[in-house]
C-alpha cells in the first residue's frame, strides 16, 4: 500500500470517528438514560450492601433494563458475605467532670458489635499503625485505640491520599487487637471537616476470634475534637456502642448484559461498575454513576445504530466494597470458558466532570490509545495515563486484558465516599452523562481497533 493512500485512508477513519463521537455525545447530553436509573437505583431501591434486599431489587431491575437493548443476559452466581449494622450506633467522649459531648460515629463494615452496655474506656491517639508497636502492650491494652493519621491535602490525586491513609480503616483493629486494645476509633477517609463518619471494608486478618474488637470511624470534626480534648485530658473516657452482624455468606449475582460482535464475536469487550454499595447512603457517587453509565455504553450505541465489530458486555459487579466476591467468580468463569477479554473499562471513582482514563497496559497499547487523545480533545478530556484501572477489573490482568478505569475529577470525591451523604442530589446530571459519553467513545474506539498483538484477521 503507498504511503500518500495509507494517510489518506487513517485521515478518513479518524473524521468517521470524529463524526461518531460527536454523536456519542450529543445523545448522551440529550437522551440519555442513566439519571433516570439513577434516581431509581438511588431514590426508588437505596443502598445496595451485598446480601441486602435492596441488593436483590437492583440485579432484577438493571437485568430487566438491560433486556431492553442488548441481545442476551445472564444473572452470575456469586456467593457474598452478608453484614448488617443494625441499631445506630451511639458515641460519647466523657470528661473528668463528667460532662459528655456526643460525637458522630459508624460501624466500619465487617466490625463486630460492642456487647449491648456498649465500651467506655480511655483513649490513646496514633498516627500510624507502626506507632502501635514503640508503644507497646503496656500503654495499649484495655484502651481504645483512636487512629487520627489525616489523607494528606498536598496530594492532587485524592486516590492518593487516601491509598496513604486506609490501612488504619483496614488493618487498624487487626493490629490493635494484637496489643490487647478494646475497640479502635478510625479518623473518616475525607479530605473535608464535615459532621459525616464514613464507613468502609476492615478486616480481622489472621487476628484468633477472641481478640476481635469492634471497629468504627468517627467524623472529621469529631476527630478534632476528640484530639484537641485529648491534649487537655489524656485520662478522658470515651463510649462506643454499637449493634453490627455478621451473618455468613449468602448468593446474589453480578448482572450481564451483551451485544454481540458483527465481525469478532470472539473477541470480548466489557465495561462495568459496582452494583453493590455501603448502606448509610444510596451509593450514587459510589457506584450507581459507574452502574448507570457503562449501562449507557450499549443504550448509546445501540440507539445509535451501531453495530459493534466485537462482543461488547456490561458487567455489573456484586460486593466490590465487601470481598470483591463478583469480580473474581467473573474472571474465574472467563478463564474457565477460555473467553478471550480484550478490553475492560471501569467506572469506579464517582459520578464527577470526566478528566480521562488510567491505564494498565502495555507501551505499545499506550502509544495507541494516545493517538486517539486528539479526538477528546473537543470535550476537554485530557488525561491519559499509565497507572491503575479498578478493582472489579483487576482479577482480568491475569489473562492479559488492557485495562482502563475512567478518571473524573476527583477533589470532591472523598466529600460522600461510603458516607450517608452519598446521595442522588450528590451526582450532578451533566457530569454523569459527560462520564458516560468519554466511556463510550473509549469503547467504540477499541471496538473499532482492537488491541496490539490480539487481533489478527
Ligand atoms: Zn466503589
Amino acid at each position: 500500500m503507498c504511503s500518500a493512500f495509507a494517510k489518506a485512508q487513517s485521515i478518513t477513519t479518524k473524521k468517521a470517528d470524529s463524526i461518531m463521537m460527536r454523536s456519542i455525545y450529543d445523545f448522551n447530553l440529550t437522551e440519555s438514560k442513566s439519571y433516570e436509573w439513577l434516581e431509581y437505583l438511588s431514590n426508588t431501591i437505596g443502598g445496595r450492601l451485598s446480601g441486602s434486599i435492596q441488593a436483590q431489587r437492583a440485579v432484577e431491575y438493571t437485568e430487566k433494563e438491560l433486556a431492553k437493548f442488548t441481545n442476551r443476559t445472564e444473572l452470575q452466581s456469586v456467593i457474598v458475605p452478608k453484614w448488617t449494622r443494625g441499631t445506630p450506633e451511639f458515641a460519647y467522649i466523657q470528661l473528668n467532670d463528667l460532662s459528655t459531648i456526643n460525637v458522630n460515629v459508624c460501624a466500619l463494615g465487617g466490625s463486630i458489635p460492642t456487647r449491648e452496655a456498649g465500651i467506655k474506656a480511655k483513649v490513646i491517639e496514633v498516627n500510624s499503625i507502626e506507632e502501635l508497636a514503640q508503644l507497646g502492650k503496656s500503654k495499649i491494652e484495655g484502651k481504645i485505640v483512636f487512629y487520627n493519621r489525616p489523607m494528606d491535602p498536598k496530594k492532587i490525586q485524592t486516590f492518593e491520599a487516601y491509598g496513604g491513609c486506609v490501612d488504619q480503616r483496614y488493618s487498624g483493629a487487626e493490629e490493635a487487637g494484637k496489643y490487647g486494645a478494646v475497640a479502635v476509633i478510625v479518623r473518616s477517609m475525607n479530605l473535608r471537616l464535615d459532621d459525616y463518619p464514613h464507613t468502609g471494608s476492615m478486616s480481622y486478618g489472621d487476628l484468633p476470634i477472641e481478640n476481635y474488637i469492634p471497629a468504627a470511624a468517627i467524623s472529621t470534626n469529631d476527630a478534632e475534637k476528640l484530639h484537641t480534648y485529648l491534649l487537655l485530658d489524656k485520662n478522658l473516657e470515651f463510649y462506643l456502642k454499637q449493634d453490627c452482624t455478621n451473618w455468613g455468606d449468602v448468593e446474589s449475582y453480578n448482572v450481564i448484559g451483551e451485544i454481540k460482535g458483527s465481525k469478532f464475536p470472539n473477541e470480548v469487550i466489557i465495561v462495568g461498575g459496582h452494583l453493590d454499595s455501603w448502606d448509610l447512603g444510596d451509593g450514587s457517587h459510589d457506584d450507581g454513576a459507574g452502574v448507570v453509565q457503562s449501562m449507557e455504553v450499549l443504550h448509546t450505541l445501540k440507539a445509535l445504530n451501531y453495530q459493534p465489530l466485537r462482543t461488547i458486555r456490561v458487567v455489573l459487579f456484586m460486593n466490590e466494597e465487601n470481598g470483591l466476591k463478583g469480580a473474581r467468580e467473573y474472571a474465574k468463569q472467563a478463564m474457565l470458558k477460555k473467553e478471550n477479554h480484550i478490553f475492560a473499562l471501569e467506572s469506579d471513582a464517582g459520578g464527577f466532570t470526566p478528566r480521562g482514563f488510567s491505564f494498565d497496559t502495555s507501551d505499545e497499547q499506550m502509544e495507541v490509545v494516545e493517538s486517539w487523545m486528539q479526538l477528546f480533545k473537543p470535550y476537554l478530556i485530557h488525561y491519559f495515563e499509565q497507572g491503575g484501572s479498578g478493582a472489579d477489573v483487576g482479577p482480568l490482568k491475569e489473562i492479559g486484558t488492557v485495562l482502563a478505569g475512567l478518571r473524573p475529577d476527583s477533589q470532591r470525591y472523598f466529600d460522600f465516599h461510603h458516607a450517608a451523604n452519598d446521595t442522588f442530589d450528590a451526582v450532578n446530571k451533566r457530569e454523569l452523562e459527560l462520564g458516560a459519553a468519554t466511556m463510550t467513545s473509549l469503547i467504540y474506539l477499541f471496538d473499532q481497533y482492537g488491541v496490539v498483538n490480539t487481533t489478527k484477521d
